[in-house]
């Protein structure tokens, strides 16, 4: 298989992520010697580790593509190649407090990286690329698949707003560490967030 069969599987990945993980849908592959010793989609921890110990819904971490692909991958990793269908995260305005995934790849021991598509934000695009080849890793975009990556990172605001409506019942405005833990924890993930009180004081004062 060549890069664009190999991307193509990974943007297949990236269109299998779970329906319950909210944001953008991202598949990698890790690929030696020919064959792919690994694969994932953006995933919650406890699906990909296999220990359910974390609190739902909100507080478990939820995994990027790389570091699914690259757990799976194990051992194997070292010496291999990596098919993402995003630029891989260095850091900045990452919803993680893991290691970012640039680090991560470098460390795995891979060797080449091939990238889909950049990330769309200006501030970053083509930076993870960038840092990966000061950390070593060969690292190259793929040309040709922005049509089809874009639709999975294009994140529609409604779906998000009924997956937060079904899956976050708790209040996030009620006193307490832990609510105000993941209310923290949702700031990092999201732009802006609305609450009913907070949508009831918009109204109120827009009808004011
Ligand atoms: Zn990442």
């Amino acid at each position: 298989m060549d890069d664009a069969n190999y991307m193509r599987r990974a943007i297949t990945l990236a269109s299998r992520t779970s329906p319950d993980i909210l944001g953008m849908k991202v598949g990698a592959l890790v690929v030696r010697d020919g064959e792919i010793v690994g694969e994932g989609s953006r995933e919650f921890a406890s699906r990909v580790y296999g220990h359910h110990d974390t609190p739902k819904p909100v507080a478990e971490p939820v995994l990027h593509a790389e570091r699914v692909a690259l757990y799976r991958a194990g051992g194997l990793a070292r010496g291999s190649m990596l098919y993402v269908t995003l630029e891989p995260c260095i850091g900045i305005d990452s919803d993680s407090t893991m290691t970012h995934c640039t680090q991560l790849i470098a460390e795995s021991g891979i060797v080449r990286v091939a990238v889909g598509m950049l990330d769309p934000n200006p501030r970053i695009q083509g930076r993870g690329l960038e840092l990966l080849g000061r950390l070593g890793v060969e690292a190259y975009l793929v040309e040709g698949f922005d049509d089809m990556i874009q639709p999975l990172i294009n994140v529609d605001p409604r779906r998000e707003w009924r997956l937060a409506q079904k899956d976050w019942r708790r209040p996030l405005t009620s006193s307490g560490k832990s609510a105000r833990a993941e209310a923290a924890a949702l700031r990092k993930m999201r732009d802006a967030i609305l609450s009913a009180e907070m949508m009831d004081e918009i109204e109120g004062d827009y009808h004011a």
